[in-house]
């Protein structure tokens, strides 16, 4: 790919199209009421059979051809992706494209097997979902049979494989897991890792999503503040979408993502595979453009390169921005399908 393409494949508001995020799998071993509430995951889901799923090889084409566009960074996802067996050998195949890092993002319930061989294969950084500590909290955010001792042991093995600065994704809802914000922020102060509090978002159309659920942000921020002072830090990089703070006393920092108060559709970066390969522009998209079709049926990388760099040249997708009513009643894609 030449270099004049990269620099020239901006979206339509002026994006540059920086990381892939690839759903490796649709199915989970959590049913977290706010992503897979079990009324509508429960025993009747049909999930994808295993031959519509794009295999390792075609998913590191398609990195190699994106990488070539300019995308730096791989981030692996679902559904839950330690569920897709072998995963090491995607992220080894994904780590031999030049310049690309490769990140996962994971549940942690099935870290503590596995982290040693993701790590030895080139994973390059690490998040872990967590909600709660306490396992009665932890249960009725996830609706499964593990503990949170079982990511905290995922944690620890990961970190004992060399994983450092581990991301910790916790999303917070308003009456179920908000007493839990100030003990993950006093179990994680002085840990090395990232805590990061995300705004549950009206994301796919199961959730019964409500404004009232929502715990701000800045309200996340005021509580840890009373207890251990925090200062703003300025962001690290374009496209970083979490508002990061400081400790004052030194213990490391926090972010929040606030998609809800403080959209950061500006600086999204993201293209987003399903587990189908369908490929999207935007976490509320209502459609996505069928890839897998044309890699099974001969087209060539610098054809398969066009289409995607087509794709984001027309993309100006804003939704969180704009949150209008109108389209919050469209169908939309699921976040375990089409990958957090
Ligand atoms: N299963 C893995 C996990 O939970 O980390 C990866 C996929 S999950 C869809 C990715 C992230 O999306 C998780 O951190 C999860 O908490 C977050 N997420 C799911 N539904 C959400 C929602 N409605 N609002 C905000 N974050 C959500
Ligand atoms: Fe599974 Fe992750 Fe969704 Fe929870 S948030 S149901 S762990 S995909
Ligand atoms: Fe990106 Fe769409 Fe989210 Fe805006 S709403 S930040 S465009 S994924």
């Amino acid at each position: 790919m030449t270099e004049a393409l990269e620099q020239s494949l901006l979206d339509r508001l002026g994006r540059p199209v920086r990381d892939l995020r690839v759903s490796v799998t649709d199915r989970c071993n959590f049913r977290c009421r706010y992503c897979m509430p079990r009324e509508h995951f429960g025993a009747g889901h049909e999930f994808l059979p295993r031959t519509q799923l794009l295999s390792f090889e075609e998913l590191a084409r398609v990195a190699g051809v994106v990488a070539a566009l300019g995308v730096v960074k791989v981030r692996l996802t679902g559904g839950e992706p330690l569920l897709r067996a072998n995963l090491e050998r995607l992220v080894s195949q994904l780590a031999q494209i030049p310049r690309l890092e490769v990140a996962l993002t994971t549940n942690g319930s099935l870290l503590k097997r596995s982290a040693q061989a993701l790590a030895d294969a080139g994973l390059s950084r690490l998040t872990v979902s967590l909600d709660a500590l306490d396992p009665e909290i932890f249960r009725r955010m996830t609706d499964a049979d593990y503990t949170p001792g079982d990511v905290l042991e995922g944690i620890a093995a990961a970190e004992r494989a060399g994983l450092s600065r581990i991301k910790i994704n916790t999303v917070v809802r308003r009456g179920v897991n908000d007493s839990e914000v100030l003990p993950l922020a006093r179990h994680f102060h002085g840990s090395g890792h990232v805590l990061r509090f995300i705004e549950y978002m009206d994301v796919g159309g199961t959730n019964d999503w409500s404004r009232r659920d929502v715990v701000t942000a800045d309200e996340i921020v005021a509580r840890i503040d009373s207890e251990l002072p925090l200062e703003r830090l300025e962001p690290s990089a374009f496209g970083e979408v979490a508002e990061r703070h400081r400790y004052r006393s030194g213990g490391g920092e926090i972010g929040v993502i606030a998609s809800i108060t403080k959209p950061f559709c500006g600086n999204c970066t993201r293209l987003r595979l399903s587990s189908e390969g369908r490929l999207y522009t935007c976490l509320f998209a209502t459609r996505g453009e069928d890839l897998r079709e044309r890699l099974r049926s001969g087209a060539t990388d610098a054809e398969l390169a066009e289409f995607v760099a087509n794709l984001w040249r027309q993309r100006e997708d804003r939704y969180s921005e704009l949150r209008v009513p109108e389209r919050r009643r469209l169908p939309r894609i699921e976040m375990s399908y089409i990958g957090g």
